[in-house]
């Protein structure tokens, strides 16, 4: 099933027609589910991908579209397909969530997550977690299961504990590949290069050919956006924040409104690029409300935030999003975009680069 979607993905993109980013094509029609995702925005370019690397980041998209897809074929709720669907991220070395998360300069892996239902508005958010296997599990745990909406550091990892969500030393995180994508970075701006982390595996002996270079895919965070088959949106976004960031560092991923946004009275939304930017302009929820109370399509309120509001402020990224009434979207001003989206009985599509529908 995962190699069908994921082939016929990779036959979409290549035979889609060049359009721009800001085009949405596909809606749902009442009763469907419909999917949404991002795996990340940036400096991303074919010049700077093998075709080896271009299948896997869009096989891994397919992926955690898949996992969202078979909760919501069981007639699951948004909010379910949205955890299923980003722990497939967080599994995936690929993305910057869970294993495969950028470092902060100290050298250690501090991630944010944040979950949102728009039938209720409850959210759940988390940052700084350092040893919860799926940041975006806790997160929903923490909507769902405390009084409250956000934790941080210690605190939040203790309580992941106390409702029994698998614990991992800080090392489980490490990949070689965002490892040497720090030094670089760390020697590059003459800052002092941390202790390879305790627990991670030993330095290769040898140059790693399959190592990036520094600043293709900084970003990597990964967001879906879901409606279930009774019109229920829901959100999440999960991160490992920016590579190199000072520790103790908070990203727009789990400030509620700004990263991450779900009302059934207008979209839900997931973003990914510069934080401290979305953060300034509370993206999500900005869009959202353009939605509700200007009754703009979602696709020209994305645009509007992220192409003119964001650029203004020099902030760069994109959103994914979608609508209770089905139209499905995303928005973003940088070169590439991890993408995809799927309505119930259609066709998967994918996409990295700006000129892909
Ligand atoms: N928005 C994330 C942050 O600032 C990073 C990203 O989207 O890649 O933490």
């Amino acid at each position: 099933m995962y190699f069908r979607i994921a082939s016929l993905a990779l036959v979409f993109a290549m035979t889609g027609n060049a359009q721009t980013s800001t085009q949405a094509a596909m809606t749902a029609k009442s009763g469907q589910w419909a999917i949404v995702a991002h795996g990340g925005a940036g400096v991303i370019e074919r010049s700077s991908m093998t075709p080896e690397r271009d299948k896997a980041y869009r096989a891994g998209v397919a992926r955690a579209i898949e996992a969202a897809q078979a909760v919501l074929n069981h007639d699951g709720a948004a909010v379910d397909a949205v955890e299923a669907a980003l722990k497939v991220f967080e599994d995936d070395p690929l993305f910057n969530c869970g294993k495969g998360a950028v470092f902060t300069a100290k050298g250690t892996n501090e991630l944010d997550a944040a979950i949102m239902d728009g039938k209720t508005l409850k959210a759940g958010a988390v940052a700084e977690v350092t040893r919860t296997k799926h940041p975006i599990s806790l997160a929903k745990a923490v909507m769902l299961q405390s009084p409250h909406v956000f934790l941080v550091g210690e605190g939040a990892d203790e309580y992941a504990a106390t409702v029994g969500l698998e614990q991992v030393p800080n090392s489980y995180f490490f990949t070689e590949r965002r490892w040497q994508s720090l030094v670089n970075q760390l020697k590059k701006n003459g800052k002092p290069v941390p202790q390879r982390p305790e627990g991670a595996p030993p330095a290769p002996s040898e140059p790693q050919a399959d190592l990036e270079t520094p600043d293709a895919h900084k970003y990597g965070t990964t967001g879906i956006a879901v409606r279930d088959r009774h019109g229920n949106v829901a959100a999440g976004t999960t991160t490992g924040g920016t590579q190199g960031k000072q520790f103790g560092r908070v990203g727009d991923t789990p400030v509620i409104g700004a990263g991450t946004y779900a009302s059934n009275d207008s979209c839900a939304v997931s973003a990914t690029g510069t934080g401290e930017y979305f953060i300034r302009l509370t993206v999500a929820s900005r869009i959202c409300s353009l939605v509700q109370y200007r009754g703009m399509p979602l696709q020209a309120a994305m645009d509007e935030v992220v192409q003119k509001q964001l650029g203004a402020i020099h902030g760069d990224g994109g959103v994914i999003g979608l609508t209770p009434d089905g139209q499905l979207a995303w928005s973003f001003n940088t070169p590439g975009m991890f993408r995809g989206k799927l309505v119930e009985g259609g066709q998967l599509q994918i996409g990295i680069y700006r000129d892909e529908p």
